[in-house]
């Protein structure tokens, strides 16, 4: 590398697009790209195996392309000699070896490297530039701007907004098909005869760089949790395509029915298992968005589908980032529901009798994926209703999952699945007893426990647990318009019912 530098580019592991704006005009005669693995980023929260490989594995294959590409590249591996361990400390190293005149940088992912990086710049007094990420349809200004003078935010509008913005889905000022949102149609079960031959998700053999990284982390993380027999996440961007187009192809035209739906030990179903190549960026969602309409357009799937699977890209996956944005720091500590208890020892291994849990915990733990709906109505709709501290889920759902990334994991859990922010989010407590679980699943037929009971030895420990949270927060959640249904159904049980709820309840969390 020429000294001296001109700008040190910092790409970060979730950067991993050729596009990003902080190589915009990247000059190799006299620019230089830094990328560090260390192992704060794998150890601040237990990164599982499969999310540790992934992260490291598309690093080094990104590092691959741009080396290929004659560019100039500082690449320090997790195994180096002298390693600091932190993105903070090997920045520092190469400052003092490189002497860049200044760092850039896509914004990140994460508001504490933000700081970090910051911090590090300042202490050797170098300007650091930090760009926008272009790789989404909104700046994070955008949604301030939105979010300016509102008394509630809330997906829907942001979604629409967006919508007209960009023309997507949209027949002039008007949203195709005359209506903005099919979520109605979206919440279909697979009924008794279940789902029958679901396509087979693409799947990639772990590569020779892949199978370092795997042996490095059973060398280096072992104790982290999850496994990786079953390694097969797209590493690169060809696969990350390969992956879209078997997706667009082969199951977006039943996604809108089955989005909500789950299956004993069916993993896959109808998802597109795209999360991951979005956010390392691997992917772009503006291509995404436009193979689903462009499907639409076609005629080969239909417009719930197209729309169901817009919005989560289009709307959520924008709104959650603005939320994040816009709230940090303050955010992370947010715990409306004043909730303290530990988190079940039993979500790091799947050893329970609840075979719901049973079942999305060893999945999450064998492949790093669970969908939207086991997130939020089983896994997390558990923690919500015992009570479990914010923060202890929050960690959990940054370490175990391949797609986790603080920004968008943490308003999904901090303010969708646990409601800790009061309602910045969602409008009201995802809030279910194990009816819901048993009317969108087969799980309850092998289970245990029965559904449709709170008290008695087999009463489903989800529904106890429901009764027992509305019981426990009927005063905050009065002042809820949409909690009403919920708590006149609480107001029919007779004091006894409760009082019993309320013991099973409680001998339910002391045997935790
Ligand atoms: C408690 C909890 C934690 C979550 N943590 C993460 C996380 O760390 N990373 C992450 O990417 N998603 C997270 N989600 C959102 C969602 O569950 C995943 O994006 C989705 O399950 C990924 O699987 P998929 O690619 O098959 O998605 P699909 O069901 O096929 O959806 C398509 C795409 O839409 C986007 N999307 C869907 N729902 C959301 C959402 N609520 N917020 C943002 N984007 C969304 C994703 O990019 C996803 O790939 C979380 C949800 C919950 C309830
Ligand atoms: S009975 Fe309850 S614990 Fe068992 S699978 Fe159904 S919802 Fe889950």
């Amino acid at each position: 590398m020429l000294e001296p530098i001109r700008h040190l580019v910092l790409v970060l592991g979730d950067q991993l697009n050729l596009d990003a704006s902080a190589l915009t005009d990247f000059d190799p005669s006299q620019d230089a790209i830094w990328m560090a693995e260390v192992m704060q980023e794998s150890a601040h929260v237990p990164s599982s195996k499969q999310r540790t490989t992934l992260f490291l594995s598309a690093m080094r294959h990104f590092a691959q392309t741009l080396k290929d590409k004659q560019w100039p590249v500082c690449y320090i591996h997790l195994d180096d000699a002298g390693n600091t361990g932190t993105l903070a400390g090997e920045l520092e190293k190469a400052i003092q070896k490189l002497k860049p005149q200044q760092l850039v940088m896509t914004a990140p992912g994460e508001w504490r490297v933000l700081q970090s990086l910051r911090a590090m710049a300042k202490q050797h007094g170098l300007p650091l530039e930090v760009r926008d990420d272009l790789h989404f349809f909104s700046t994070v200004r955008d949604f301030a701007a939105h979010a300016k003078g509102r008394k509630q935010l809330r997906q829907e509008f942001f979604y629409r907004e967006l919508r007209q913005k960009t023309g997507i889905l949209m027949d002039g000022k008007k949203p195709v098909g005359g209506q903005w949102n099919f979520d109605e149609d979206n919440r279909g079960s697979f009924g008794k005869q279940g789902p029958g031959l679901l396509p087979a998700p693409v799947r990639f053999e772990p590569d020779e760089i892949t199978l370092n990284v795997m042996a490095l982390v059973k060398d280096k993380l072992n104790q982290n949790p999850g496994a990786l027999n079953s390694f097969g996440w797209p590493v690169t961007r060809d696969q990350a395509l390969q992956a879209l187009n078997s997706f667009i192809q082969n199951r977006l035209p039943f996604f809108g029915l089955y989005q909500d739906a789950m299956w004993e030990g069916e993993v896959w179903l109808y998802h597109s298992h795209i999360s991951s190549s979005l956010n390392l960026k691997l992917l772009n969602p503006r291509e995404v968005v436009d193979a689903a309409e462009k499907a639409y357009q076609q005629g080969l799937v239909p417009l719930p589908a197209a729309e169901g699977f817009i919005r989560q890209v289009l709307g959520w996956r924008e709104y959650v980032r603005g939320i994040y944005w816009t709230q940090m720091p303050e955010y992370l500590a947010r715990n409306e529901m004043q909730a303290t208890a530990k988190l079940p020892a039993f979500y790091w291994t799947g050893n329970t009798d609840m075979a719901c849990m049973r079942d999305a915990i060893h999945q999450t733990l064998e492949h790093g994926y669970a969908h939207h709906i086991q997130r939020l109505m089983v896994t997390g709709l558990y923690a919500l209703l015992l009570g479990v501290a914010p923060k202890e889920v929050h960690e959990w759902y940054l370490s175990v999952y391949v797609d986790a990334v603080e920004w968008v994991e943490l308003p999904n859990t901090l303010g969708m699945s646990q409601f800790a922010d009061g309602g910045v989010m969602a409008s009201k407590p995802y809030v279910a007893s194990g009816k819901y679980i048993d009317r969108m699943s087969n799980h309850c037929k092998a289970c245990k426990f029965n559904p449709a009971l709170a008290t008695g030895n087999t009463a489903c420990p989800f529904t106890t647990l429901y009764w027992d949270y509305l019981n426990r927060h009927v005063d905050t959640l009065a002042k809820n318009p949409r909690m009403l249904m919920q708590l006149k159904n609480l107001n029919r049980l007779p004091d006894e019912t409760r009082t019993a709820i309320a013991s099973q309840a409680n001998a339910l969390k002391n045997s935790l």
